[in-house]
């Protein structure tokens, strides 16, 4: 491995250049806010939104948390939402998953103004981002594309292997490597042969959700690698979804787990509310 791709670093140095535009709209007396909603107590999704918050407060942007318990019905919930597309102050709306099951999401998410959609998860922005007109670009994939672009990565004319397919991830990762003029390929759980398919990568995104799956033997020598996978073992180590040992000996790059794409993913998401309220600036 020449280069680790080390996302905590990268994210502390976008977040000065977003403080710079978070001034800029704050000087001009205009709102830049983003407003979480959880609903239940579910303890990772307290720590995701803590974690947002606090980032938000570093750049000196506003935020707020709505709690609410979890036996809130779908309708309250869309009644919030309702109240938030309407609130001046907000600029960014999101709605921390999962839900209750008892909540329908996608209903919930086509509910999010779109101008204000900062997850990119609403059909309106899913739709725009696949004619390769985006309004705003999903927070982790474009964290990916960060990571690889900022640390110097060629991607035009690049074979791309992305494994996993889901609306978060997979899917929205591979439309922007396509939109950087890689050649892609998706993975999933019936692919065959999934070691010969990734070994043809010169970019691979591991995003399955399975401890180190990814072996060293798997990935091309000289490839970039970034595994997004977030696993805890039973020892309670956070690990990702490639070998990290076995294919930083192959790799020419690879993102760490953590402080690879996690911070990442926080870091597009700020830029994605100070985008919506530059938007609304006409900046
Ligand atoms: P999903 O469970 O929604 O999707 C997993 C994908 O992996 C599916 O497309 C599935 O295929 C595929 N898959 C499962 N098993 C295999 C296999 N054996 N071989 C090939 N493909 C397989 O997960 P997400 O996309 O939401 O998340 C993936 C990982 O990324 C998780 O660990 C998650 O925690 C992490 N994550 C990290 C983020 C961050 O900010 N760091 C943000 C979002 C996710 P199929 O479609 O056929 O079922």
């Amino acid at each position: 491995m020449e280069i680790l791709l080390d996302g905590k670093l990268l994210a502390e140095k976008m977040d000065a250049e977003f403080a710079l535009r978070v001034e800029k709209i704050r000087k001009n007396g205009l709102p830049v806010k983003l407003t979480a909603i959880l609903v239940g107590n579910d303890p990772a999704s307290e720590t995701y939104v803590r974690m947002k918050g606090k980032r938000c407060n570093k750049l000196g942007m506003g935020s707020e948390t709505i709690n609410l318990p979890e036996g809130t019905t779908q309708q309250q919930l869309l009644e919030l939402i309702d109240k938030l597309n309407k609130d001046k102050e907000t600029t960014g709306i999101l709605t921390q998953l999962p839900l209750p099951k008892h909540i329908n999401e996608q209903v919930v998410l086509e509910a999010i103004d779109p101008s204000k959609d900062v997850d990119c998860f609403h059909p309106y922005n899913v739709g725009r981002l696949s004619i390769g007109s985006p309004v705003f670009l999903p927070a982790t994939p474009a964290g990916i594309i960060a990571l690889l672009e900022r640390y110097g990565a060629t991607l035009s004319g690049k074979r791309a292997v992305v494994i996993g397919r889901s609306n978060i991830v997979g899917k929205p990762v591979s439309m922007l490597l396509l939109s950087k003029n890689c050649t892609v390929t998706v993975c999933h759980s019936k692919t065959a042969d999934l070691p010969s398919v990734v070994r043809e990568g010169d970019i691979v995104v591991a995003a399955v959700g399975k401890a180190e799956m990814v072996r060293g033997d798997w990935i091309k020598p000289g490839a970039w690698v970034v595994d997004v996978g977030t696993n805890k073992l039973e020892d309670g180590r956070q690990v990702g979804d490639v070998a990290f040992d076995e294919a930083k000996e192959v790799a020419y790059a690879i993102s760490p787990v953590p402080k690879g794409v996690g911070p990442m993913t926080i870091t597009m998401l700020m830029e994605n509310t100070i985008r919506s309220a530059e938007l609304r600036a006409n900046f």
